[in-house]
């Protein structure tokens, strides 16, 4: 059972809405595998107080704290230092301490090469990469492969400026269409389509017949699990990676920034499959 004393070292996430956030499960699950004396909770911050929570954690002697929105772009803003990916980006995920510094990370992207990695054995490296997407999520997973060495990354969508900022982010990015994904080794929804409650499946418009067995697609989408897309994708024979493994591997990441320690994965996922 956790005991909070005067010793226990607090971690949190901050955003707006926050209550349904999953991560002080994933991340309480981790503290309890390695008998550490950390506490990770949630603390709603309204929208323009983001770099209020970072002074905040400097006062109250916070060891960490995840990001999520609408507090992305102002706590990139209010760090002491940014990592390449977090300058690239705009958006920070996590803010760690080194020394007497606050640091701001963004573990989206590589948790979600990691999670690849991980789920199916994919190595991006040299792959063609169809990203569906050009919000906060997609910016960080074209980085990410773009870092990791993929060959091609092309990025689709609805608005069409967005799209040509977010595929300037790797010197292998471009602007494509739907028809590209005949032609991808990994197709990414990157979009919040699919998501319960968010915008219709149908909206992606994409033509399962452009889905095949050489490909993996990924959703980035969790709730729900099994997503319209990647069912269309394991009727073409695809190999289908959902998104709960980026959830695990972005938590797992900042555990490691935060405690210095490898993440115990195996109970971080299992808090996940397994929340009560
Ligand atoms: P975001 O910044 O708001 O971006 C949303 C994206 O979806 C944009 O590209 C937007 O296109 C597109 N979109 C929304 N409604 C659409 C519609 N009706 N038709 C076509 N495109 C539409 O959101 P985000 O933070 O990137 O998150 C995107 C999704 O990823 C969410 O479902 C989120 O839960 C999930 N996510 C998962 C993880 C994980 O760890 N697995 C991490 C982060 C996010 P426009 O640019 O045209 O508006």
């Amino acid at each position: 059972m956790l005991k909070v004393t005067a010793e226990t070292r607090l971690v949190g996430v901050i955003g707006d809405p926050v209550r349904h956030s999953r991560s002080p499960l994933i991340h309480n699950a981790g503290f309890e595998a390695l008998a550490l004396d950390w506490v990770y909770t949630a603390f709603p911050v309204r929208a323009g107080d983001g770099a209020a929570a970072v002074r905040a954690m400097r006062v109250l002697g916070i060891e960490g704290l995840s990001v999520t929105m609408p507090h992305k772009d102002a706590v990139a803003a209010a760090v002491d230092r940014r990592t390449p990916a977090v300058d690239a980006l705009g958006a920070c995920n996590c803010v760690a301490r080194e020394g007497d510094e606050l640091v701001g990370h963004n573990t989206d992207g590589d948790g979600f090469v990691a999670a690849l990695r991980a789920e199916v054995g994919m190595d991006v490296a040299g792959v063609c990469a169809v990203v569906l997407g050009a919000g906060g999520a997609a910016r960080a997973i074209i980085d990410a492969l773009g870092r990791a060495g993929a060959d091609r990354i092309i990025v689709v969508n609805r608005t069409a400026a967005k799209a040509e900022r977010a595929a300037e982010l790797s010197d292998r990015g471009r602007v494509g269409s739907l028809d590209d994904i005949a032609s991808a080794d990994l197709v990414v929804n990157a979009t919040s389509i699919g998501m319960a409650g968010g915008p219709s499946p149908a909206g992606i418009g994409l033509d399962p017949a452009l889905l095949h067995p050489q490909q993996v697609v990924a959703d980035i989408v969790y709730q729900p699990l099994r997503t319209p897309l990647m069912v269309a994708a394991e009727q073409a024979g695809a190999t289908v990676v959902g998104g709960l493994g980026m959830l695990l591997h972005q938590a797992a990441a900042q555990f490691e920034l935060w405690t210095g320690l490898a993440a115990p994965l195996e109970a971080m996922r299992s808090a996940l499959d397994h929340p009560c």
